[in-house]
């Protein structure tokens, strides 16, 4: 690409804004690299903002009382939420019997603009898409976005896929991976947020999974399930639910933009069904998604995978740098319902650097949902706390990498202690 004015070097450009990219944007500067973080969305957050998932989960093990596995970055978060009156948690959930936080959205993304403006070092560029990658044999030299000017290079010395469909590693050519070994992707749901419907109502699964099979004998099509997650967030009193889910291609527009509009034919399917609920009659749709929320797509292929047996296990290799504490939490296909898994003794495990080192390109990163892991160990690393984790381990690597300093793993733990991330949960968390 031809060099402009509007091209910018940089030591570490992340892209993707939601946890795992603010996780390692933030981790980047606290390390001393110059950031760029590109997020096409017009603020940053992520599914959380993007797509309504307003419940954080792998901050904490869940275990009785639940222990902290998530600090370091993720932990500014969510008492920068706290301070803004945006989460309630963490709370056991009264179904599954796991630990989460509710959050807020538009506190979300204040706290998150917030954060990554004191952090200082980081030039935040939202409305730019990344578009393609210039590379170098086995070195990524730019990533190109593409605003409603033209596209723009930025350039760094390392670079951190964070978009959770591994656009940086496919336009860079680095091998990447869609689903798991045999291609099979989790399915996507589109988020509903709902008011009209009074605190002392009855939100219970059991009472909404109700409403929809008698909406169904009545003649009701188009709803692909009966049971989801139902939540009231803390601050409006709005209930959020993820029920209306869609199998899809999140890598082909014409097949996500088909899936969403079918969506939303069942969001209000579902609202219409529930008015039949007492203290639901006056429910209405506030908002779907924006975007549906895409839980499993491209996978950057890293030096290892992590695998199941492991999670399952809640092992902590001696080469971690993030810890995961969530469940096995599978979601086969439209209407199928959920899977779970515990963790061995309800603890946590570690998530090893190799797997979000490129194998291919020496100078790329993995983190959050992109990461390298096999179906079973993807469908517990995937959430929201554990990007936050797996994001800032990518982060400081990038970050020593760029500075010519060693990223191996022992200097990436240092640094990460310095950070007061956990890394084992023996440790004790600086803050919360
Ligand atoms: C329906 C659903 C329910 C879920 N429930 C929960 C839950 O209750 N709790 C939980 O913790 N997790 C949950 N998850 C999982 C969790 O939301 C994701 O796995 C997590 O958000 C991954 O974080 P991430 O930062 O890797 O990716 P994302 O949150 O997807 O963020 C990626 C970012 O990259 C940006 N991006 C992508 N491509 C480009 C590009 N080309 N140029 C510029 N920007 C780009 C996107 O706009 C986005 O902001 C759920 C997921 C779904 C879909």
């Amino acid at each position: 690409m031809g060099r402009t004015g509007r091209d910018k070097r940089y030591d570490v450009v992340v892209c993707g804004g939601g946890a795992a990219g603010i996780g390692a944007a933030v981790g980047a500067a606290r390390s001393g690299a110059r950031v760029a973080l590109l997020e096409q969305a017009p603020f940053l957050g992520g599914a959380a903002t993007r797509s309504g998932v307003l419940t954080y989960c792998g901050f904490w093990t869940q275990a009785e009382p639940p222990q902290v596995a998530v600090a370091g970055v993720g932990a500014e978060v969510l008492d920068a939420l706290d301070r803004l009156g945006g989460m309630s948690g963490p709370i056991r959930t009264e179904r599954t019997h796991v630990v989460i936080a509710l959050i807020e959205p538009e506190a979300l993304k204040l706290a998150l603009d917030r954060i990554c403006g004191g952090a200082g070092g980081i030039d935040v560029i939202l409305h730019g898409r990344l578009a393609a990658a210039e590379t170098d044999r086995t070195t990524v030299r730019s990533a190109v976005a593409l605003d409603h000017e033209d596209m723009f290079a930025l350039e760094a010395a390392a670079f951190v896929d964070a978009s959770g469909e591994a656009d940086l590693a496919h336009f860079a050519r680095a091998a990447t991976r869609y689903g798991d070994v045999d291609g099979r992707v989790q399915n996507g749901t589109l988020a509903m947020r709902i008011g009209g419907i009074p605190r002392d109502a009855d939100i219970s699964r059991v009472a909404w999974a109700g409403a929809v099979r008698d909406a169904k004998a009545r003649g009701a099509e188009r709803m692909t399930k009966e049971q989801g997650l139902v939540a009231r967030l803390p601050h409006s009193g709005e209930v959020i639910a993820f029920l209306a889910d869609e199998a899809y291609d999140a890598r082909d527009a014409r097949s996500v933009s088909a899936a969403e509009r079918h969506a939303r034919e069942q969001a209000w399917a579902y609202v219409e069904a529930i008015r039949a609920l007492p203290g639901h009659e006056r429910a209405y749709l506030i908002a779907t998604g924006p975007a549906i929320g895409t839980r499993e797509s491209r996978h950057v292929v890293a030096r290892a995978q992590l695998n199941g047996a492991d999670v399952l296990g809640a092992r902590i290799p001696p080469d971690t740098v993030a810890l995961g504490a969530w469940p096995v939490e599978t979601h086969p296909g439209p209407g199928v319902p959920s899977i779970w898994k515990r963790l061995r003794g309800d603890g946590a495990y570690g998530i090893a650097l190799d797997t979000l080192v490129s194998a291919t390109h020496r100078n790329l990163f993995a983190a959050g949902r992109v990461l390298d892991a096999d179906a079973d160990a993807f469908a517990s690393a995937r959430v929201m706390g554990t990007a936050f984790a797996t994001g800032h381990a990518a982060g400081v690597a990038a970050a020593l990498l760029a500075d010519g300093r060693s990223a191996d793993v022992a200097a990436v733990r240092a640094e990460l202690h310095r950070q007061n991330a956990i890394l084992d949960l023996e440790q004790e968390p600086a803050s919360r």
